[in-house]
């Protein structure tokens, strides 16, 4: 899991495992990157710090992540600078640790995410190091900044950091990406909406894989529209053309085309990979459904 974080894949295996045995270091720092990939990785985080899947987190449907992705989340604190190009005053540092001594409200992780971490002026840097040297259990810290550099080497040696690019990691996205493009028509024809959640699970760690399966499913679904007459197939699948021909509506077949489109926009936009998932997988049950 975590592929999507932009860090190579054994720095992402080694974040999800930390996360799934409870291990994860109190501090992290996310460097580097842009801001929309530090946002995304320090959201990515601390949605799997407090979702409550017994499988793979985050899990992106349970409660927890739900109200962790739309914001509403009471133990996920943002603290960032009041405008763009002001510090990080003490007094930002002072609540946060306030309510860093309290219990949790929803569950046993409370997750601090100070962005701009850079921008934290040398009294809150410190102010911060008391809260460091002396973690409660349940507190987790993730500073994101474009470069660890810029902060104390107090706070540096005290947290974890892991460097992003701009990048997604990817490696076999584009090879998997038709199987797993077929497979998922396929189940949405013939399985329940829960088939289609599990059957999209594997996408949910590896955004790359999802924006080509949604780029492969339109060829399929445009073969399909076409299936028993003189147009030439864009793909050799023609047995899923004609299952899918079958079992769906040519309005049925369009819409999906569009949910497709959609989806794969908003991958590009760097939308929340987890909500565009469960967005997906919603859109494709009503259609089948409509
Ligand atoms: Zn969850």
């Amino acid at each position: 899991m975590f592929e999507q974080l932009a860090v190579d894949r054994k720095t992402a295996a080694a974040i999800g495992e930390a996360i799934q045995s409870g291990r994860l270091p109190h501090a992290l720092i996310l460097e580097g990157g842009d801001e929309e990939t530090r946002l995304a990785a320090a959201q990515e985080i601390a949605c799997a710090l407090v979702c409550e899947s017994s499988g793979v987190k985050p899990c992106g449907v349970c409660p927890k992540c739900r109200k962790a992705n739309a914001g509403s989340h009471p133990d996920l604190y943002l603290i960032e600078p009041e405008k763009d190009g002001t510090f990080i005053k003490v007094d930002a540092i002072r609540t946060l640790k306030t309510h860093a001594m309290l219990r949790p409200n929803d569950g046993d992780k409370s997750v601090f995410h100070i962005r701009e971490a850079q921008m934290m002026n040398v009294q809150a840097q410190n102010a911060l190091l008391k809260i460091l040297e002396e973690p409660a259990p349940h507190v987790c810290i993730l500073l994101t900044c474009p470069s660890k550099a810029s902060l104390l080497e107090t706070i540096r040696s005290r947290a974890t950091a892991f460097a992003l690019s701009n990048e997604t990691a990817t490696d076999s996205a584009d090879e998997n990406a038709p199987q797993t493009a077929k497979e998922l028509l396929q189940t949405l024809c013939e399985g329940s909406e829960l088939d289609l959640l599990t059957a999209l699970a594997p996408l949910q760690k590896d955004r790359a894989l999802f924006r080509s399966v949604l780029f492969a499913v339109r060829p399929l679904l445009r073969d399909a529209l076409v299936a028993g007459g003189n147009t030439p197939a864009l793909t050799e699948e023609a047995d899923t053309a004609l299952l899918l021909r079958r079992r769906l509506t040519q309005k049925q077949l369009l819409d999906l085309m569009d949910a497709s489109q959609d989806c794969a926009d908003a991958l590009e936009r760097n939308a929340n990979l987890n909500l565009v998932l469960t967005y997906y997988c919603s859109r494709c049950s009503e259609i089948k459904l409509s």
